[in-house]
């Protein structure tokens, strides 16, 4: 079964929330997935969607202002969590190390992880795609290896918010050469839209991860209707 995931990223209070919940029905033959930001995470949960959260710190707890940790996730009724996500890498000083902690963490208290690899425009251009993916399929790889809850999500950042999806072969391409470094599903994510959702048809597509097309009940659900579609 293909899993679909929408990240919210700072869209969505409760209120929101349990609009949209309230309104989206997952359709047959696919695991849809919402996640959104911290302080909706309870109203999601309420609804008796699946939700995960958008980042997950290493720590059980203790002085680390701002963070939230994998047991208050898992008290909070959530299932999983996001994992460096190119936005947090580009602004919160995300690294393949701290990746990889988070990583663990959830994994040790029973959560599911989608941890996100991706190259840059500018990576891609120079050569280094694999290079860049080796690294960070390793970094999580090494620490937690092929893990039953563990999903990759593939999303060039260049493909991310951009409207540039990436086509089928650079998308066939990254994925073969992901598992091939890791045995475990993979996800594709950058610029995902209902009129493009049949990528999610491909071979060693796994399932997607979905930015702004989650964020309308109408978009989220013809996505996942089209993936439910391809069995
Ligand atoms: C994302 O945020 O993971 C993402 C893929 O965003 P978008 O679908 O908007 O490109």
């Amino acid at each position: 079964m293909k899993l679909i995931a929408g990240n919210w990223k700072m869209f969505k209070g409760p209120r929101e929330t349990r609009e949209f919940c309230a309104a989206f029905t997952a359709p047959e033959g696919v695991e849809a997935v919402l996640c959104p930001p911290y302080v909706s995470l309870a109203a999601a949960v309420e609804s008796g969607q699946t939700v995960f959260a958008q980042n997950v710190h290493w720590a059980d707890d203790g002085a680390y202002t701002g963070e939230i940790s994998a047991p208050m996730l898992v008290e909070l009724g959530v299932t999983g969590s996001i994992v460096g996500h190119s936005e947090r890498r580009q602004y919160f000083g995300e690294t393949d190390e701290t990746v990889a902690r988070r990583t663990v963490a959830a994994l040790e208290h029973g959560l599911r992880v989608i941890a996100c690899v991706g190259e840059s425009l500018e990576e891609r251009e120079s050569g280094q795609m694999e290079l860049v993916l080796r690294l960070q399929v390793e970094a999580v790889g090494d620490a937690v290896g092929a893990h039953e809850r563990l999903v990759i999500a593939y999303e060039p950042v260049w493909a991310i918010g951009t409207g540039r999806m990436a086509t089928p072969e650079q998308v066939r391409e990254a994925h073969a050469f992901i598992k091939s470094l890791l045995d475990v599903p993979v996800l594709y994510g950058g610029s995902v839209k209902p009129e493009r959702a049949e990528l999610i048809a491909h071979e060693g597509v796994d399932g997607a991860l979905v930015g702004g097309a989650s964020l309308e009940v109408e978009s989220f659900e013809a996505i996942c209707r089209a993936a439910g579609a391809v069995q």
